[in-house]
């Protein structure tokens, strides 16, 4: 009998059978566009196959040109296009699999200056003002949504996904504030809506009954004048009727300010929103939910509650390709677990660049980092257990090196240790169980609270240095008075911290020492508590699914919570705070602690500490921070005192992670860095 009866039945869809019920979600990952990159695109999707996915949903490719999110993104208008595609299909089928290709058209999100919308009227997040539709316009945009999943079919897909939600160009004729037309696309909501209706409806004409057609339906816009309750199940019936196989769940416009996937939002947190859909008892076809989903406990958990017929996982599936296998085998341990970061994946695409995964430096590299036997068994050393050296360490031990790993500490983890004690960041208990079993079951000798130096290192053919970084040690007046103390005293609970505290410092660390000082008890389990998070970012828990809600978008008055510290966040440039956090959870960072109330001040300039507190000058003016402590979060230095000696003695080392380079160091580098050397050891 299997652990996950519910999520590994299969799913009858009438004219063929999914073997379960994991969908992987639509990402964008980059190859879409990269020159050449459809048979490593291929190579990614079919590992996902391979790992024995029930369906999978391409990246977003637009119907056409204006559609584009980026100039030349993927678009499939021409057959030429489609015999590209092929790479992709044959690859996925040879493999067993089922993928369908989602149809995104952006809308006024499209970043160039040829994007469209209902009404010319610039979104919040891209500098293009988009031009408004004419009425022949939206025909013609139409009949390209039908051709493109016309061209779908003859490319091999199983079905197409119809974009609707996340605040694009379908949700833009949906919601009243980006559709102010005057003609029958416009006005009311039955008006609103024809868009999305007419387009399913003449696509599943076109592609016949034996082909998948999914409508991801933005169940709550998260924005102020989104779609009510209401709106939403006509909607859906109206989908239902115009001929689609399932609905998938969009939660959040881009445009929202409220998270929706990022590491603090608790796991499932949103599946109460298909579940009420559900109990709509209107909706007959098979609904999947989604949103931080990322174990088959969890996956298991939310079907067994009724709550959907499918789960989509987006990024667990980048994390690890063999998800469902190994759920099926009985190995949910070793999974890899997505720690919902953003760092790899999406921070990614916002750059430009290729999307790859924290935790798995493989994912979308599937054709470039390849672990193959070594010409030679080497005894291998791997000094630090922090994410560099236990990347290095296990992939070595994979390809069959017979590895050493050196940890002072008496448990693995590095600074993951101290990352993990944040609020909203339990997700990174996850990669330490499973690098623990991964050590085991590459059969990586381990000695834990062994502070090695370089005698005992000289005997190994191989030596790599992953030993970190050191706390950066300021040096003004007062550095050592009693109310200063490191972030590390204050992350591992050694100090007990006043009701008044400033913070030195507004990287990555200032900002999780004042993400843990402020946060309210109630949270901080390994399993936050979805309510208060929905509570403390105006979620409309209460009343949202239920028939008559007037609330919009699924909003309310957020609740702010805190817990009752004075903070000050400080730094010495006078640019905006956390300009250098992640671009996709940076302003989250900044909008949790301006709710709690936490001080931040730019352009300072630490004078002394004292038993008054923390002296500063700010645009020339003096003034006493009147503190309890101030916490030190002033970067790091590299460890990296190993090499030197084993070099003048003639040993190769190399030297990985924050040991190598300690600016802007995290954890995808230290990790990537790892698996690289080892991989080429
Ligand atoms: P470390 O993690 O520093 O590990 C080095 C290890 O070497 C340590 O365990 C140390 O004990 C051991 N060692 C040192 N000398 C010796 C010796 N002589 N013999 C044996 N062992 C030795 N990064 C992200 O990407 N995303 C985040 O959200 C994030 N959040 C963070 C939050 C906090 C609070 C902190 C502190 C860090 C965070 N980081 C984050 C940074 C991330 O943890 C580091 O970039 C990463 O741990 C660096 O890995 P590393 O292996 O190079 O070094
Ligand atoms: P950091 O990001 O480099 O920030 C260091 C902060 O200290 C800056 O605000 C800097 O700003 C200040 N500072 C530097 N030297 C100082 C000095 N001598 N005196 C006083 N202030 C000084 O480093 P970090 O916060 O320690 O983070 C370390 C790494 O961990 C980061 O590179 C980051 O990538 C990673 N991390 C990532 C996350 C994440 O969410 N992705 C979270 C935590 C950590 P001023 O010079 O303006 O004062
Ligand atoms: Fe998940 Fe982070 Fe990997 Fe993205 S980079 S898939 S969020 S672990």
């Amino acid at each position: 009998m299997s652990s996950y009866p519910h999520l590994l039945a299969p799913l009858d869809l009438g004219f063929t059978t999914l073997p379960n019920r994991v969908l992987m979600g639509s990402m964008h990952v980059g190859l879409e566009e990269e020159k050449g990159s459809f048979p490593k695109l291929a190579a990614y999707f079919a590992a996902r196959a391979r790992g024995g996915v029930g369906l999978i949903v391409t990246g977003g490719i637009s119907p056409n040109r204006a559609g584009q999110l980026k100039p030349f993104a993927a678009t499939l208008s021409t057959k030429r296009e489609a015999a590209r595609h092929k790479n992709v299909t044959d690859a996925v089928h040879a493999e067993g699999g089922r993928i369908a290709m989602q149809i995104l058209h952006a809308g006024r999100y499209s970043y160039h200056p040829f994007a469209v919308a209902p009404t010319r009227i610039k979104s919040p997040i891209s500098p293009f003002s988009p031009w408004g539709l004419t009425g022949r316009g939206v025909q013609g945009t139409i009949d390209d949504f039908v051709r493109c999943a016309v061209l779908a079919r003859e490319a091999g897909y199983d079905g197409v996904e119809v974009m609707g939600s996340e605040g694009y160009l379908i949700n833009q004729f949906i919601v009243s504030h980006t559709n102010k037309r005057a003609d029958g696309w416009g006005g009311a909501y039955e008006n609103r809506i024809r868009f999305p209706l007419e387009i399913v409806q003449r696509i599943r004409e076109a592609v016949g009954k034996d082909f998948i057609v999914i409508y991801r339906l933005s169940m709550m816009d998260l924005v102020p004048t989104g779609s009510t309750w209401d709106e939403v199940l006509q909607l859906a019936k109206g989908i239902q009727a115009a001929g689609a196989t399932m609905l998938n769940t969009g939660i959040g416009w881009h445009e929202a300010r409220v998270p929706t996937i990022a590491t603090l939002v608790p796991r499932a947190a949103f599946t109460w929103v298909t579940r009420r859909l559900r109990e709509s008892g209107e909706i007959t076809i098979p609904l999947v939910t989604s949103n931080r989903i990322n174990t088959p406990e969890v996956a298991e958990q939310v079907l067994a509650s009724g709550a959907a017929d499918m789960v989509s996982m987006a990024r667990p599936l980048l994390a690890d390709p063999d998800f469902v296998a190994k759920a099926k085998a009985g190995r949910a341990q070793d999974i890899n677990t997505c720690i919902a970061c953003n760092q790899a994946c999406l921070d990614h695409i916002f750059q430009n660049k290729r999307a790859s995964c924290l935790v798995n430096p493989q994912a979308c590299h599937e054709t470039e980092l390849v672990y193959t036997p070594p010409a030679r068994k080497l005894r291998v050393a791997v000094v630090g257990a922090g994410p560099a050296g236990l990347s290095c360490a296990t992939v070595a031990a994979e390809r069959g090196h017979d590895v050493t790993l050196f940890e002072a500490d008496p448990t693995i983890g590095g600074q993951f240790n101290l990352a993990r004690q944040i609020p909203g960041k339990e997700e990174f208990n996850e990669t330490l169980r499973y690098y623990a079993g991964r050590l085991e079951k590459t059969g990586v000798t381990q000695r834990l609270g062994a502070r090695v130096g370089p005698d005992e290192l000289r005997a190994f053919d191989a030596i790599v240095i992953a030993t970190g970084v050191n706390p950066r040690k300021v040096s003004f007046p007062g550095h050592d008075h009693p109310k200063v103390l490191s972030y590390v005293d204050v992350l591992t609970r050694k100090a007990t911290v006043g009701a008044k505290v400033a913070i030195v410092g507004a990287g990555g660390i200032g900002f999780d020492v004042a993400e843990f000082l402020s946060e309210p008890a109630q949270r901080g389990d390994t399993h936050p508590d979805i309510a208060a998070f929905l509570a403390e970012w105006g979620v409309d828990h209460a009343g949202w699914g239920t028939k008559g809600s007037d609330a919009r978008g699924g909003l309310t008055k957020p609740t702010a919570a805190h817990a009752g510290r004075h903070i000050y966040l400080l730094q010495r440039s006078p640019r905006k705070h956390g300009e250098n956090l992640g671009k996709t959870t940076g302003w989250i960072h900044r909008s949790s602690l301006k709710q709690r109330g936490v001080e931040m001040i730019g352009g300072v300039q630490y004078d002394r500490v004292d038993d008054a507190g923390l002296h500063v000058t700010v645009n020339g003016q003096q003034s006493v921070i009147e503190v309890d402590h101030v916490v030190i979060c002033a970067g790091q230095v590299s460890n990296d005192t190993l090499a030197a000696p084993l070099r003048a003695a003639g040993r190769t080392v190399h030297v990985i992670g924050g040991a190598h380079e300690a600016g802007e160091l995290d954890a995808k580098r230290a990790i990537a860095q790892g698996a690289q050397v080892a991989a080429a050891l």
